[in-house]
């Protein structure tokens, strides 16, 4: 059961694929097999809806501050189940849901995704990594290239136009102060928060 929900921190977070547009320089799945509760986040099959269902229902979620999706993958390429997951869970708690993600669902799906996380998803937190597109497509080597950069910031709008809450991040120290403030200026105009991330050593599984 661990695969597919596990505890980290005072959150719960589902684990719905290992898929992933991308192929980022600094993922960890290069480094360790799972997090948290989880001793593996590795897949032998994607689980179903209801197989995340029954295995949701084994806590209790008003022991936990958040409900994520974030695991060994990229959430947004089960988007439709994840949407349909959320909107079950938001009938029987009032738990927060968050989503972690690159902000590639667009470019995934070939839409416009964002309108579909409303009632369903609380929060997003889209891994914005740089200012630059021509620098997130060398560090996340996504498979749709530089439009990259331009359809995740594209989402993160159409996110908060859409009453999400919305946090672009970064690395702390991976970015200069000036590179920063642009990022800060960026999440401002598109009305996010920014939200610089601690630095976590490669290769050293997280606490
Ligand atoms: S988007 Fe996330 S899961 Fe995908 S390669 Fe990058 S860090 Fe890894």
């Amino acid at each position: 059961m661990d695969q597919i929900v596990y505890q980290y921190h005072q959150n719960l977070y589902i684990n719905l694929t290992n898929r992933c547009p991308c192929a980022c320089v600094f993922c960890e799945r290069q480094y360790f097999d799972g997090l948290g509760s989880a001793d593996s986040l590795w897949l032998k099959e994607e689980p179903s809806v209801e197989q995340v269902m029954k295995a949701l229902g084994a806590y209790d979620l008003s022991d936990y501050k958040e409900l994520v999706f974030c695991g060994f993958g990229e959430p947004a390429e089960r988007f439709m189940d994840l949407t349909e997951i959320a909107k079950k869970v938001k009938k029987y708690s009032a738990i927060p849901i968050r989503m972690n993600t690159i902000g590639l669902a667009d470019l995934i799906w070939d839409r416009p995704c964002a309108p579909l996380l409303k009632d369903a998803v609380d929060r997003v937190s889209i891994s914005l990594n740089t200012p630059d597109p021509k620098r997130f497509q060398e560090l996340t080597r996504s498979r749709f290239g530089e439009k990259s950069w331009f359809s995740l910031v594209h989402f993160a709008k159409e996110c908060a136009q859409n009453g999400l809450e919305v946090r672009l991040t970064t690395v702390a120290t991976t970015l200069t102060e000036e590179e920063e403030e642009q990022c800060r200026r960026l999440a401002e105009s598109i009305g996010a928060e920014y939200l610089i991330r601690p630095y976590e050593e490669p290769g050293v599984r997280p606490e």
